[in-house]
């Protein structure tokens, strides 16, 4: 017989196995217990917990579906998208000088305590840095300890390895811009939160608006889950390109395409992806025409 659940205890579960899917773990295998709590051994039998758990991954499937649904829709016909949207004007809407437009987003964003991150301990904003034309933006999570301090992304360790990833490719860090999703440091170095995301991201998308690189880079699953609204792992969202394109951005241009390549602070713990993450710079590469330096730097 089939047993209605609490619909709180069903969320929470949908919740768990969201959770480890976001982890990577996908096989699960259900254990039943007897009143004493120990295992029966049985797959068969219908245990309170199997069925549970059965109706916490249908739950789940059934939200993954919807939520994927929408997000494809959101995410896909990114030309469309602004064709009915109707799009307050920005201070810098109709800005053609990007220093200027850029210069404007920052006086808009102010002294920002539009997300919780402002009371959690930043000491400044991060804004973003580097050429205000640039063909090729990066994209990271949000700003560390150091970023905190020196007001700039990407001046850490992780950095110094951004920093040579960008100069392997031939080019310089004022070749390009950086920022990163949220400009505020989460306290701990923790991710930043969905809510927080979505407050930040915005001004994100009117930095990529006013900047219009040909290609962007995220860096990390934060970034790409963030940037591209959708929820896959990192060996699904990389080796492959993404059209990107702001609501609301200059119908002249017509958008960056967009790749996803592992964070260098996830480079620094476990270096051996270095050369996972030098195929996603080469596939930049080749869309940009850059030929690289003759000995690529480590
Ligand atoms: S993270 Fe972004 S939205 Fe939140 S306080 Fe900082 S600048 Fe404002």
């Amino acid at each position: 017989m089939v047993r209605i659940l609490d619909p709180q205890l069903r969320r929470a579960l949908a919740e768990r196995v969201r959770y480890c899917h976001e982890m990577g773990i996908y096989d699960f295998y259900r254990r039943d217990f007897n009143e004493g709590g120990r295992f029966s051994g049985s797959t068969e039998t219908k245990s309170p917990s199997g069925e549970m758990f059965a109706a916490s991954l249908s739950l789940y499937e059934s939200e993954l579906r919807e939520e994927m649904a929408a997000r494809r829709s959101a995410v896909a016909p990114i030309i469309e998208e602004g064709i009915f949207e109707v799009v307050s004007p920005k201070p810098e809407y109709g800005v053609a000088d990007p220093v200027a437009a850029l210069q404007l987003i920052r006086e808009d964003l102010g002294d920002c305590t539009r997300c919780k991150l402002h009371r959690q301990g930043r000491k400044q904003i991060v804004f973003g840095v580097g050429n205000p034309r640039a063909e090729l933006m990066f994209v990271g999570e949000g700003p560390g300890a150091d970023e905190d301090a020196q007001g700039e992304p990407f001046v850490g360790r992780a950095g110094q390895l951004l920093n040579n990833m960008i100069k392997a490719m031939g080019l310089g860090r004022e070749d390009v811009y950086i920022a990163n999703i949220v400009k505020c440091r989460p306290p701990g170095n923790r991710q930043p939160e969905r809510d927080e995301c979505e407050t930040c991201s915005p001004f994100l998308m009117r930095q990529i608006a006013t900047v219009k690189p040909k290609a962007i880079v995220a860096l990390g699953a934060t970034a790409a889950k963030n940037l591209l609204a959708m929820n896959a792992p990192m060996s699904e969202l990389r080796g492959r390109w993404y059209d990107f394109k702001p609501a609301g951005s200059d119908p002249a241009w017509p958008g960056a395409r967009l790749a996803v390549t592992y964070h260098p602070a996830f480079l620094l713990r476990d270096p051996r992806q270095k050369g996972e993450a030098w195929k996603d710079l080469q596939m930049v590469m080749k869309y940009l025409g850059i030929e690289p330096p003759r000995k690529a730097a480590e």
